[in-house]
């Protein structure tokens, strides 16, 4: 995967380009550039064979003007200092587009979990709760899923949160399994808020979602949920990828019968279709539609001037480089934002919290249709800022909407001490 771009230097050029369609001062702009808060910790873990192993960890608390700071924790080895605070950054204008009451966070390790036993992964989850535990709380920051994590590790992180502080707040960390506390529905949130906006496009576009070919990167939570509920919607999912490279079937492919490989072999690549393509092959495809699901920085400049797609749902978080991004403009290629694509993640966990304070569930239609009313309103507020400032792009736009929500909530509640 290309990686030319600093993550966070990519957020503060997004916030830059957006800012001149915004009624915002120059000082206050500043200020919506740099975290308020970072926690960098070293944890000390004891392994299986009873050595201690040092990891980095990271925790960004971004913005709390508009509710509790609110974002993934993710394990990755890439993960820095600096990818934690662009995270935490798009995560405060995700919040503002979708306009649900948070504020942007993301807490990070460094470390490949694919090294380490279930024991091992517990213990270092159970120290970086404890080195979250002064920060976190269900009116302060509440942490949920990332990359490479999941319910298993939330559910670390709730237990021990609740034993040391001697109470139950279910709502101090969302992406719960459902027995902890969990909501219907959020295990496919960030899938489905990909297939509502990729809808939603295709429609403002003048054409139809059912009649698109998509090629999808990445087949893990996002991406595999994104697959099967476009092949409902009657898309062809052409084209998928993860870590180990990709399948292509021009006729399409079963994405769910994918999805079903992958669980048993651990590899997209296993599954049987007419030919296998590398990540960069599968980026270019001459498909309608194209949504990177991995990493950050997928679509490098050079690669955007062969992308053939025409429409680019991002569900991973920054998978575009600004100078892609301006490669792709050029092109008039549709890029529909991640802070919207795949905002669904964070909307459902909203929900959850919702749930967790009110001590009550929703059924899953429920959370779909609330995911369903809240995604097609972000996408129409998206619009209008396009369409009424002329801005040059749908990620321009999305930011306008949303750093004008953060300006007014900060105005609003004034610059104090
Ligand atoms: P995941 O760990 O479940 O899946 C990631 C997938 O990407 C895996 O299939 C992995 O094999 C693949 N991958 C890794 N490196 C790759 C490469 N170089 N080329 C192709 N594939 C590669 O993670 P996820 O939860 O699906 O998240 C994916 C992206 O979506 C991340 O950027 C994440 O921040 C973003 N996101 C996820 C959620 C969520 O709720 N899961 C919400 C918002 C944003």
């Amino acid at each position: 995967m290309a990686d030319q771009a600093n993550p966070f230097e990519s957020l503060q050029e997004q916030l830059d380009a957006a800012s001149e369609y915004v009624d915002v001062r120059p000082d206050v702009l500043e200020r919506l550039k740099h975290p308020e808060r970072v926690l960098a910790t070293t944890l000390a873990v004891e392994l299986d064979d009873g050595s201690v192993e040092l990891f980095e960890a990271f925790r960004s608390q971004f913005n709390g003007d508009r509710g509790p700071y609110k974002g993934g924790i993710r394990y990755h080895p890439g993960v820095s200092r600096d990818e934690v605070i662009a995270l935490s950054g798009w995560m405060t204008y995700k919040c503002a587009i979708v306009d649900i009451p948070y504020g942007g966070g993301k807490g990070g390790i460094a470390v490949d979990p694919k090294q380490y036993s279930e024991s091992e992964l517990e213990r270092l989850t159970r120290a970086f709760a404890v080195e979250l535990r002064p920060l976190i709380g269900e009116d302060k920051d509440i942490p949920a899923p990332d990359v490479n994590t999941g319910q298993r590790e939330m559910n670390w992180i709730k237990d021990t949160y609740e034993t040391l502080e001697n109470t139950t707040a279910p709502g101090v960390i969302t992406g719960k399994a459902l027995d902890s506390g969990g909501s219907a529905g959020r295990v496919e949130a960030t899938g489905r808020s990909t297939m509502l906006a990729a809808r939603e496009t295709f429609n403002w576009l003048g054409g139809e979602l059912s009649a698109a070919t998509v090629a999808v990167q990445g087949y893990g939570n996002a991406g595999s949920i994104a697959a099967r509920l476009i092949d409902e919607q009657g898309g062809t999912v052409v084209a998928v990828s993860d870590s180990s490279g990709g399948i292509y079937d021009p006729d399409g492919l079963d994405a769910e019968a994918v999805a079903e490989t992958k669980r048993e072999t651990g590899s997209v690549v296993d599954h049987p279709a007419p030919e296998r393509l590398s990540n960069s092959e599968l980026l270019t495809l001459d498909v309608d539609l194209l949504i990177p699901a991995a990493l950050e920085n997928a679509i490098d400049e050079s690669l955007a001037h062969d992308v053939q797609a025409d429409v680019i749902a991002e569900t991973a978080n920054g998978p575009i480089t600004p100078a892609a991004d301006a490669v792709l403009t050029e092109r008039d290629v549709y890029v529909v934002p991640d802070i919207l694509t795949n905002a669904g993640g964070v909307t459902v966990s909203y929900f959850e919290w919702v749930q967790n304070r009110q001590r009550f569930s929703w059924t899953k239609e429920r959370v779909n249709d609330e995911l369903e009313r809240v995604i097609t309103g972000a996408f129409d507020d998206l619009v209008a800022a396009y369409e009424s400032n002329a801005t040059p792009t749908l990620r321009t736009a999305a930011y306008v909407v949303a750093i004008q929500r953060v300006v007014d909530a900060y105005t609003q509640g004034g610059n104090w001490p």
